[in-house]
């Protein structure tokens, strides 16, 4: 099969090539490396049946495929947030492009949502039926509510019978090929275990969030894309959950350190909570659940953090 990966230069999608290729398909991947990285690319580029096309989602663009995997959007707040409106436009028009491309060639479609669309949410766990509670004029709204109309986007696009597009929603996902300056909880925290800095506290660090190692959440994107019929947003993600604090413990045990918190102040409309309920995933993607608990997933990316400083 020939799948098409937007954003292949980014994290989830450079694991995602992989793991096709990996699995015997061909991958053209599509990124103009506005948050991926370039070295994503390069490694990729090794293997025979990766292609590559530099290319802005946000303008029309023609590729024959069997699958969309339309994953191209910044996903750490401090990216997102750079160019709000271009995070907009990636969201919207890069959804519907992508939704185009598909139509064009009677393509699947997976659609990378974000557990981002349930905001601050006033429901715990989160479950899909749940709508959510968003600021639509805050600072993360050019994210959460771009990546809500692409949900709107792609259920319009199926209800019509013009793609079958599938909701993923992604809660937060770590590992190898992410950016250490991507501004994320967990890649802040190791490179600063790694180099001896003050590891960065947002607010007291009771929030929670919880964390899926990115081998388990890839998984679940191959399962959806095989079932026969659409069945709906689904809900990916880890549901063992940690306050910052914690995460902070771990992270310094692994590595070995006792370095100083630094409390700075929490970013406007930083959910409080977020931990994904996962019955609908497991009951649709044949028993689908994580594997790699925080120790192993974390001591795994710190390998992998380690091995670039090398
Ligand atoms: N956070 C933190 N220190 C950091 C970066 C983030 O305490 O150096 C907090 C952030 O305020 C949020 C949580 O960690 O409550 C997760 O943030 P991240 O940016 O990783 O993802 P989010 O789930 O907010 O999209």
């Amino acid at each position: 099969m020939k799948y098409l990966v937007t954003g292949a230069a980014g994290f989830l999608g450079a694991n995602l090539a992989w793991r096709l290729l990996n699995d015997g398909h061909e991958v053209i991947g599509l990124d103009n490396y506005h948050s991926g990285s370039k070295s994503n690319i390069v490694g990729l580029m090794k293997h025979p049946k990766f292609s590559f096309v530099e290319h802005d989602v946000v303008k029309p663009y023609d590729i024959a495929c069997d699958y969309v995997c339309n994953l191209a959007c910044p996903a750490s707040p401090p990216h997102y947030q750079r160019d709000p409106i271009y995070t907009m436009k990636i969201s919207v028009l890069g959804t519907l492009n992508a939704l185009e491309n598909a139509e064009r060639y009677k393509a699947r479609l997976l659609q990378a949502s974000t557990s981002e669309i349930y905001g601050d949410p006033l429901v715990h766990p989160q479950v899909e039926t749940y709508l959510g509670n968003v600021n639509s004029i805050g600072p993360r709204a050019c994210y959460d509510e771009g990546k809500r109309a692409a949900e709107t986007l792609c259920a319009d696009f199926t209800r019509l019978g013009r793609v079958d597009a599938r909701l993923v929603r992604i809660f937060n996902t770590y590992g190898p090929h992410m950016r250490g300056d991507d501004g994320r909880v967990v890649t802040n925290f190791i490179l600063q275990s790694l180099e001896g800095r003050a590891l960065t506290v947002y607010g007291a660090g009771q929030q929670t969030r919880s964390f899926c190692y990115v081998d388990d959440l890839i998984e679940g994107f191959i399962r959806i894309m095989a079932l026969t019929a659409n069945p709906g947003p689904i809900n990916l993600g880890n549901p063992n959950e940690f306050t910052m604090l914690e995460l902070a413990d771990k992270v310094q045990a692994i590595v070995g350190t006792k370095l100083p918190i630094e409390f700075n102040p929490i970013p406007v409309d930083d959910p409080r909570q977020r931990r994904p309920d996962i019955s609908k995933a497991k009951h649709m993607l044949n028993g689908w659940e994580p594997k790699v608990q925080l120790q192993e997933g974390l001591t795994k990316s710190i390998a992998y953090f380690r091995s670039l400083k090398k």
